[in-house]
């Protein structure tokens, strides 16, 4: 075992046999998994990279390849474009208030995340209250159409819960084109490992630190032509913006390859290798089927175990990204994950502030389903080890 692995001193001395220990021990939900692969052709790019001027050729190649690797992976229709700015996605949600909702918005709230991006509005001072449609953790509430909202906040996948949904405009909604609300996405979990179609979105935005096995610290949305117009008519309005916030410095500046403020390079290019891995292996089908493969192998198994319970109802709500997993009162979930972490398994800790006796799970495409599989032993063995 690692010496510098941390772990609780009073963790059972409980050693997994090397042959039921997966290849790769990281099922964090964020950040996550970092291809071996990817760090590597960082360190053969380095020299060249690293270190060099975000304004010049070098790095504004990275980041429109980028852009393109994203508009490929999405298949976004002609008009979209892809915009970047730093800060990650808790930026992202100050970014929207000042420049995306024109007056008042709707947001489904369901987990610790969608219920941010519903605060944040309500505090906006310039904005009217949102309306926040609220549904028990585990479950999902749907988004109403209403002609008095002019963005709806959705939520691809709720990582603090293993929730997630369909994206899909409201039953009812005007299309924005006639004057109806812009549909915007958190899909920082979601994005790269679960299917979406761009005609459902308006906004569809996220940070590299999970589906896409890089860094944290950017943001990125895809924006349907009609959440342009937004940004570029509230801009218009001279609606005061600080400019980190500013969405449409950060379209102005996307368009030439580059971030308002100085990007982390190493994450930029750790993300376009991973969108790279994608496309060239079948884009969106190929990352979205490791995810398949990942959470069939998770829910079965605790499915048939006697001690575990997908924490998800609704089988056809139960994250294909992150598993959350419920064991049964006499198995101390916390005891099984101090373990794992103590064999090199690690970040399968619940979410904090859910406080349940729960294992959560990451899958995104860098996990290996096979990796999972191995977890799945691994979880039995310390459970039969850990049984008096
Ligand atoms: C991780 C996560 C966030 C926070 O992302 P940051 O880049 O850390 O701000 C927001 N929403 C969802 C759904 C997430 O999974």
């Amino acid at each position: 075992m690692d010496a510098m692995i941390p772990y609780v001193t009073d963790t059972p001395d409980i050693a997994i046999p090397a042959s039921l220990l997966p290849a790769d021990g990281r099922f964090g939900s964020g950040p996550s998994k970092v291809r071996t692969a990817a760090v590597e052709a960082l360190g053969a790019a380095a020299a060249g990279y690293l270190g060099t001027s975000h304004r010049q050729q070098t790095v504004k190649s990275v980041v429109g390849s980028l852009r393109a690797g994203l508009a490929e992976l999405f298949s976004l229709p002609d008009g979209y474009e892809v915009v970047l700015g730093n800060g990650g996605t808790t930026c992202f949600w100050d970014a929207a208030t000042f420049g995306l909702i024109e007056r008042r918005s709707q947001h489904l709230s369901f987990g610790e995340f969608s219920s941010k991006f519903a605060t944040a509005a309500a505090e906006a001072p310039h904005l009217d209250q949102p309306a926040v449609i609220t549904s028990e953790a585990g479950t999902h509430p749907m988004a109403v159409a209403d002609p008095d909202v002019d963005l709806y906040a959705l939520t691809h996948n709720e990582t603090s819960t293993g929730v997630m949904m369909d994206v899909v405009r409201p039953d009812g909604a005007a299309a924005p084109a006639d004057g109806g609300g812009l549909v915007a996405v958190d899909a920082t979990s979601g994005a790269g490992g679960l299917r979406v179609d761009p005609s459902q979105f308006d906004v569809y935005y996220f940070a590299p630190q999970k589906c896409f096995g890089s860094d944290g610290g950017l943001w990125v949305a895809l924006l349907s032509p009609a959440a342009v117009e937004r940004i570029e008519r509230i801009h218009a309005s001279g609606r005061w913006t600080p400019a980190f916030l500013d969405l449409h410095i950060a379209l102005e500046n996307s368009r030439l390859d580059q971030t308002y403020n100085t990007p982390a390079l190493a994450t930029v290019f750790l993300f376009d290798d991973q969108v790279r891995w994608f496309n060239d292996n079948g884009g969106l089908e190929f990352s979205a089927g490791r995810c398949d493969r990942s959470a069939e192998i998770l829910y079965s198994w605790a499915e048939a175990s006697p001690f575990a319970t997908p924490f998800v109802a609704r089988a056809d709500e139960r994250s294909r990204v992150v598993g959350t997993i419920d064991v049964s009162d006499d198995v101390d979930a916390a005891t099984v994950a101090a373990v794992l972490r103590r064999n090199g398994v690690v970040d399968t800790e619940p979410y904090r502030k859910l406080g349940r006796n729960q294992l959560r799970i990451a899958m995104f495409p860098a996990v290996d389903p096979e990796d999972v599989a191995a977890l799945c032993a691994c979880v039995n063995y310390v459970v039969g080890a850990l049984a008096p």
